[in-house]
């Protein structure tokens, strides 16, 4: 048997098993026939065609659609497709049975009360008489008087809502309220007893005997006697509960993170415009606008099914700090969130929100066998509600947001209108950058790094400046993060490499005599560039720069996060003759035996530890300071590294280090960075 055949006799025998059926089976089957046949048909069929067709064949029996939809389950594949399916049949249905019923209600309602007043005088009789369009109709049909009385109510109405029809006569209309019921609802209700209106449709929910709630579409008619007076209240009542869950269903997908669940950026700026819509004078509100750290690194190497993973860890954490709040949480997208406060109380109310918020990542998250640890970094606005502009409150608490970021990471900031210029600017430049870089805007001094104790010039730093058009010259710390953030430090990187090594090939031939090493720093991206080797050999050989001429700086953290192909690149590096040096050593979490292994020439102190080195008065931080040097010199010296401090800017440090056998160093004290055309005076010494 073909399958559109066989769907029909299934379709056909569950209906027919269920009850009346206005037509012989074989008839009924062909009847089915030719839905099944859309239905499996190669176009996509049209649910509520198939519906419609139902109610225009009778097949109005109460069970019939639910035989239907139970039918459609066991036929068609599950999914998607099958569920719309469903929903249009069953609309489809319901839509061409209210038609029908509607049409039908003048006539329906006068048998009613002409039914009615016979069952004063014989109740059986006038069963019988109303039983055929009355009794069997799908689809609820009650009456009330025009006190509101139950008079009548038929078996789909009884069966819908768990009672017996007996039970429901004499019940009062006005006792079946629900606390969805739109207040106007019974205005309407009076409006029409007054003659006002003469129907009134609304979709209500009603409790079923047992609790459960009965969604349903509701239309009321009013009849009136001959003198014009309210007589009855027709009710004709379509259970829609399904369509009214698959409704929900939908507006939640609409308003709702499908991957964390929680509600997304549309609903929560809905619900950020109704509340400043709705605020009076005095009412203030709060938003904490939260973004990880470092989210992007760890779903690029840990892969996106962990990043997935995390985020919904990380969305039901915030979930609950927030319900437990009483507060809304969202997912903006991307790995940010936001936490919106209705009511605040003042600042202090959203710094513990932005705190507990913090806390609840603190305990590491259990993702497959990782277990990781994420911060997040919180923008906080908080600001009087009446009059605010939605939009710029998001734009405030994105600015803030990042001013935390900036200040360090796992941290809030709250908004500061007075920072906010600074921000915009951020902006600016981060926007202006690679148009900055074309233009050759960039440029390089150098600040020489000399031998302790006799002061011979060895290297010089090469420190990139921006010659910004409107803004003058920028220092690294306003652009290099932005470049970081926007990925332009790699070409910004590769630039600076070019320029510093052109520029310290000619060094030999204008100062006669000197062997100065040029020092480059290389932020983390430019190590993980696959071209990175290549490049500076390229350079090299251009230029004509010794190897032994060229030294790369990186950080602490960026050298530690070096496995895997970068490192082997630096390998590669310093097989070839070039020198690697650590800066900032000892702001990371270094491990000394991994430390061994890599690659590296030289250490450079950071300006923090030198400090506190050989400043007269005896405190115990000058203390510290000192032995830590002491330590990292030695430690140094014990696996063959040779150290720089940085930041010198007195002589009592020189001095102090020369003591402790510190190999070099750089700094205000020696000489400030200096443009590449002035550097004649530092070689000359
Ligand atoms: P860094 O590598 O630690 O460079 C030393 C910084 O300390 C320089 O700041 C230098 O001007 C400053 N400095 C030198 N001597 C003294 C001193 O005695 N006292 C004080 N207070 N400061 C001193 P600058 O040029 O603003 O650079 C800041 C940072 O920007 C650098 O720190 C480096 O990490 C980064 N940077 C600079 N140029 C580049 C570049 O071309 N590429 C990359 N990736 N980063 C760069
Ligand atoms: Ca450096």
């Amino acid at each position: 048997m073909d399958k559109d055949a066989e769907l029909a006799r299934a379709w056909a025998a569950a209906i027919a098993r269920r009850g009346f059926v206005p037509m012989g089976v074989g008839e009924l089957e062909q009847l089915l026939l030719s839905l099944a046949r859309r239905i499996l048909g190669p176009d996509q069929p049209d649910g509520r065609e198939i519906g419609a067709a139902m109610v225009a064949a009778h097949l109005t029996d109460p069970e019939a659609l639910a035989v239907t939809l139970d039918v459609l389950d066991a036929h068609l594949p599950p999914g998607p497709r099958l569920s719309a399916l469903r929903g249009e049949v069953a609309s489809g249905y319901a839509h061409q049975l209210r038609a029908v019923t509607l049409a039908e209600q003048e006539v329906l309602a006068r048998a009613i009360i002409d039914a009615q007043a016979q069952v004063e005088r014989a109740a059986r009789q006038s069963e019988a008489r109303f039983g055929a369009i009355f009794a069997k109709a799908a689809i609820g049909i009650g009456i009330s008087d025009e006190h509101g009385r139950i008079v009548q109510v038929n078996q789909a109405l009884a069966d819908m809502l768990g009672y017996r029809q007996e039970e429901m006569r004499g019940m009062n209309v006005l006792e079946m309220t629900h606390p969805s019921d739109p207040p106007e609802m019974w205005q309407q209700y009076e409006k029409m007893a007054r003659g006002e209106v003469d129907h009134l449709r609304m979709e209500k929910a009603y409790y079923r005997r047992d609790g459960a709630v009965v969604w349903t579409d509701l239309t009321v008619s009013q009849l009136r006697d001959e003198q014009g007076r309210p007589q009855f209240n027709v009710a004709v009542i379509d259970d829609v509960t399904e369509r009214h869950h698959l409704q929900e269903r939908l507006r939640h997908q609409a308003t709702h993170d499908p991957l964390t669940g929680l509600p997304n950026r549309s609903l929560f700026t809905d619900r950020l415009a109704e509340v400043v819509a709705a605020a009076g004078a005095g009412d203030r509100l709060g938003v904490c606008y939260l973004d990880l750290d470092g989210f992007k690194r760890i779903n690029d190497t840990l892969g996106h099914d962990i990043g997935d993973r995390l985020l919904t860890m990380v969305a039901e954490r915030l979930g609950e700090c927030a319900a437990e709040r009483g507060h809304l949480a969202a997912r903006m997208g991307g790995d940010e969130f936001v936490i919106l406060v209705e009511h605040s109380a003042g600042p202090d109310q959203l710094a513990e929100l932005a705190e507990a918020a913090l806390r609840t990542l603190d305990t590491p998250v259990a993702v497959g066998r990782h277990r990781l640890r994420v911060t997040a970094s919180i923008g906080v606005v908080e600001r009087p509600a009446a009059g605010a502009d939605p939009a710029e409150i998001l734009k405030a608490a994105d600015v803030t947001l990042y001013r935390a970021k900036a200040a360090g990471r796992g941290r809030w900031a709250l908004y500061d209108p007075h920072a906010v210029a600074a921000q915009v600017a951020r902006y600016e430049l981060s926007a202006a950058l690679p148009d900055a870089l074309d233009r050759g805007e960039f440029s390089l001094v150098y600040q020489p790094i000399v031998a302790l104790p006799d002061g011979k010039l060895l290297g010089m730093e090469a420190l990139v400046r921006w010659n910004h058009p409107r803004l003058g010259t920028l220092t690294p710390d306003q652009f290099i993060g932005l470049a970081e953030e926007t990925g332009v430090i790699v070409p910004l990187g590769r630039q600076v490499l070019w320029q510093a090594c052109r520029e310290a090939a000619t060094w030999p031939d204008r100062f006669p005599g000197s062997d100065v090493f040029v020092s480059v720093n290389l932020a983390a991206a430019q190590t993980h560039e696959a071209s990175l080797v290549g490049d500076v050999r390229q350079v090299l050989a251009e230029t004509g720069l010794t190897a032994g001429r060229l030294q790369l700086e990186l950080t602490e953290s960026a050298l530690m996060a070096t496995s895997g192909a970068p490192l082997q690149a630096l390998h590669s590096l310093a097989d070839h003759g070039v020198r690697v040096a650590i800066d900032d050593f000892g702001t990371g979490y270094s491990s000394l035996a991994y430390l061994r292994s890599l690659p590296v020439h030289a250490l450079k102190l950071p300006k923090q530890f030198i400090e506190g080195l050989g400043v007269e008065a005896a405190d115990d931080v000058r203390g510290v300071d000192e032995r830590i040097v002491d330590a990292l010199i030695r430690l140094a010296h014990a696996i063959d590294l040779t150290v720089t401090a940085e930041g010198v800017e007195h002589q009592a440090q020189a001095d102090k280090l020369c003591a402790l056998g510190c190999d070099s160093a750089q700094g205000w004290h020696i000489a400030e960075p200096t443009p590449a055309d002035d550097l004649a005076a530092l070689f000359a010494g």
